[in-house]
């Protein structure tokens, strides 16, 4: 219960910007339980007036039931507007401040979670938590009504009042007990239920991939399963429900045999009229349905609390750890950093051991070492998608620890192997990167990055739509375009990570002139496979066994490093 209370206080957050809008719906649902119980005591009239032939009083009171449906009808309808508007702006701002924390996750946080944890959360369970106001509204409405009809029955004849109460209270334990069977599967079934979504992401992300592959048949044969796997605690939940459901039935059924055979005992007895018998048949259903509808409030507030704590634990909770940024803020970042003595480790493994650098404004380094020596990881590091184990990252004098997100993240570019293009035009690309961007500046970032031509010549030119339902750019034109992109932005440190691997050799030519251009404007470093890339920078790197094995220009290495000559002379000889 306290998990309750604390969950809808959670979601009040989200909903008391609606405070009046919860109130106008609150005093229309209150009309709504008294008009819905006036209709009854009205209907009751009906039957007494048919049963005394009393014709015309019976046309008049159906006259005045019309109009009193009327106006239900009419706040019905307001009810619904409330309703509806509720959970639009409740709906709108859970789902927008759990993605804000998404975003704010730790990276290795997003490393060992599915997609699909994140997707299934931010649409399925922000959309219950959104609408438990609107469920309990409903209910509650519901409930209270029959509770009125039941307290008319009281009136009538305690006697039948009695024996519905313990009908009522047999199917409520029937009731509870299905409940916790549903909701302890309800929970399997929703971790299952990311697990293949997080699949079906993963297909739809490689589809490409999986057609070069050949492997349809395996990853059709895995989603087959695994959606298998799901239904089956699916239809595992659905058969308790309708094993319980039948032995409800029954007792339903059985009441109404019980009711009647009370009933005409009554009326035998001379304790009741059969006008008064025939107004406790009409509503008996009532009594059953109160039931239905506990049962139903339960399933939900129920499914209410499993998804607030599963959408609380990422926006509080240790599970889910966010990046933690300092306070200090750089304007105008200078470009020098050093790593000294840094360790780090994705997992239990040491990926870097001991190393210690230091890059100088607007130098223009390399890294170099085999794959898998922790160059790439490196680059994460200095923009702090992961925190380090031990030692220290400083940029300009200052332990990156201390530096709030902005100095970091917009003061640093990485052009990846692999860069990730928004499927919205060649323009918004831009723009979601620096919304003040002028075209000028636009156009000049992608004739450096030599994307100019291509642009150009596309039919809706910088309007142009990239990726699903628009033009689909090759690897090079990818990373041509997240270059373009990271000039626009202006960053001082540029990380190239073998940003021109995908490159044809006449492209990759204009991006090493554009490389040049920025030196000594920039401070860039660079990743690259083939070494005939960065010969000419100003100091390479020699990254070995988690260490830096050597430093120098090409020729120095050449000569102190072993290693690093016998990688030039393999890659001479190919
Ligand atoms: P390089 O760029 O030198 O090829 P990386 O820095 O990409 O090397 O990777 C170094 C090691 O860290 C590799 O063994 C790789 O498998 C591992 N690694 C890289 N990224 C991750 C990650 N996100 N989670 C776990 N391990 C990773």
């Amino acid at each position: 219960m306290k998990t309750l209370w604390n969950n809808l206080k959670f979601a009040w957050q989200y909903a008391k910007d609606q405070k009046w809008m919860m109130i106008q719906y609150i005093i229309s649902s209150i009309i709504t339980i008294i008009i819905s119980l006036v209709i009854p005591i009205l209907s009751a009239k009906i039957i007494i007036l048919f049963t005394n032939n009393k014709f015309y009083q019976l046309i008049f009171m159906a006259f005045i039931i019309f109009l009193i449906e009327n106006i239900r009808n009419i706040v019905s309808y307001f009810t619904n507007y409330c309703s509806h508007y509720i959970y639009r702006e409740t709906f709108t701002k859970i789902q927008t401040d759990l993605g804000k924390s998404i975003l704010k996750l730790e990276n290795k946080i997003i490393d060992n979670n599915s997609s699909g944890v994140f997707i299934q959360r931010l649409t399925n369970d922000t959309d219950r938590l959104a609408d438990i106001f609107n469920v309990l509204n409903v209910y509650l409405t519901r409930i209270i009504i029959d509770i009125g009809i039941f307290c008319a029955i009281f009136i009538i004849h305690k006697m039948v009042f009695f024996y519905l109460i313990i009908m009522i209270i047999l199917l409520y334990l029937l009731e509870n007990k299905r409940v916790k069977k549903y909701v302890e599967k309800d929970k399997v079934f929703r971790e299952k239920k990311e697990k293949v979504s997080g699949f079906v992401g993963e297909i739809i992300r490689g589809i490409r991939d999986i057609k070069m592959l050949n492997a349809e048949n395996s990853f059709v044969d895995e989603l087959h399963s695994k959606v298998k796997d799901l239904n089956k605690i699916r239809y595992d939940m659905l058969d308790s429900n309708r094993k319980y459901r039948l032995g409800s039935s029954f007792m339903m059924d059985l009441n109404d045999l019980v009711l009647i055979v009370l009933l005409v005992y009554l009326i035998e007895n001379s304790s009741l009229e059969i006008a008064s018998a025939l107004i406790i048949h009409n509503y008996s259903f009532r009594i059953t349905s109160i039931i239905n509808y506990v049962g139903e409030l339960l399933d939900k507030v129920k499914d209410f609390n499993l998804s607030a704590t599963r959408i609380f634990a990422i926006l509080d909770s240790d599970e889910y750890k966010k990046e933690q940024f300092g306070n200090k803020h750089l304007n105008q970042v200078h470009g020098d950093f050093s790593f000294e003595n840094v360790e780090f480790s994705y997992g239990k493994e040491k990926i870097l051991k001991d190393v210690s650098f230091q890059i100088h404004a607007n130098e223009t380094v390399a890294f170099v070492g085999k794959s898998g020596a922790g160059k790439s990881t490196i680059f994460s590091l200095l923009c702090k998608m992961y925190n380090i184990d031990a030692g220290k990252i400083m940029i300009d004098g200052i332990d990156i620890r201390e530096l709030d997100r902005e100095s970091i993240r917009s003061n640093i570019t990485i052009i990846s192997q692999n860069p990730y293009i928004f499927n919205v035009s060649i323009r918004d690309n831009f723009r979601l990167v620096k919304p003040s961007l002028t075209d000028a500046e636009m156009i000049h970032a992608c004739k450096v990055a030599c994307l100019d031509t291509f642009v150009e010549s596309l039919p809706e030119k910088y309007d142009t739509i990239i990726g699903e339902g628009g033009v689909n750019l090759s690897g090079g034109q990818k990373q041509r375009l997240a270059i373009a992109r990271a000039l626009v932005q202006k960053t001082e440190i540029i990380l190239f990570d073998e940003a021109t691997s995908a490159l044809d050799n006449e492209t990759q030519s204009s991006i090493q002139k554009a490389i040049e251009n920025m030196k000594h404007e920039y401070t860039i470093l660079i990743i690259a496979h083939r070494l005939s890339t960065i010969i000419n920078s100003d100091r390479i790197l020699f990254l070995d066994d988690g260490k830096i094995e050597s430093e120098g220009t090409h020729c120095e290495l050449l000569t102190k490093s072993n290693k690093y000559r016998s990688l030039y002379e393999s890659e001479l000889k190919k």
